[in-house]
């Protein structure tokens, strides 16, 4: 078959600026980007795409970023996790509500309760993860302060909230004042200091004294 110069041929958004009888010919993007391309797709028979790969790209549904894949909402492993925390996030405030969900919320930690109660190990790791997992969470707020600044007043709010229920419990209201105590006695003198000095809750006159009898000792 006779051999077609293809030089300012056009299809689609591409033009060929120069052939040279290979079977890759140079063309030009509408958008301007230059890339060798199958001379087959200037046959009439050709059913692929005709636009370089930007022009076909779809934005990122996080970043903006392009994305190639025609597959994929997102550009990149991590932005794909973030879909996914924030799909996650949608679908979890729409079901937090519904009574559903509460009553298997509920019965999931009653039974993990159980679990905890009956098996140190369990325990032990579950704690241990817990805790790895708050150390990462600390780690990434304390490099964004507005978002940690979100995070205290979510945190105190909540806490707000839960000491509404307790009180609202004469049972839980008590079991929570002696745990209170317990806790308040267990401090070392270094905990005192930490936790109500620097303004926070200056230690007052029995609070002095009593610990400082302890510390004495
Ligand atoms: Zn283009
Ligand atoms: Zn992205």
């Amino acid at each position: 078959m006779a051999w077609i110069d293809r030089t300012n041929h056009k299809v689609g958004d591409l033009v060929c600026i120069q052939d040279d009888k290979a079977a890759q010919i140079l063309c030009r993007c509408k958008c301007g980007r230059e890339n060798l391309y199958p001379r087959t797709i200037f046959k009439s028979t050709y059913r692929g795409p005709t636009a370089c790969k930007y022009c076909r790209a779809h934005p990122c549904e996080i970043c903006s970023e392009p994305v190639f894949k025609t597959n994929s909402f997102t550009c990149s492993d991590a932005c794909k996790k973030e879909r996914n925390n924030r799909k996650e996030k949608q679908r979890y405030q729409m079901v937090k509500g519904t009574v559903d969900f509460k009553a298997t919320r509920q019965e999931y930690l009653a039974s993990l309760k159980l679990r905890l109660e009956a098996d140190p190990e369990f325990r032990s790791f579950f704690l241990e993860r817990h805790r790895e997992a708050l150390k990462k969470n600390r780690i990434k707020l304390s490099e964004d302060p507005e978002k940690l600044e979100q995070y205290r007043q979510k945190q105190r709010e909540r806490e707000r909230q839960r000491l509404v229920e307790i009180r609202a419990d004469d049972g839980q209201w008590d079991e929570y004042k002696a745990k209170q105590r317990e806790w308040y006695h267990s401090l070392s003198y270094e905990d005192y200091l930490r936790l109500f000095k620097d303004g926070k809750s200056p230690l007052d006159e029995v609070t002095l004294r009593l610990i400082g009898g302890v510390y004495n000792a």
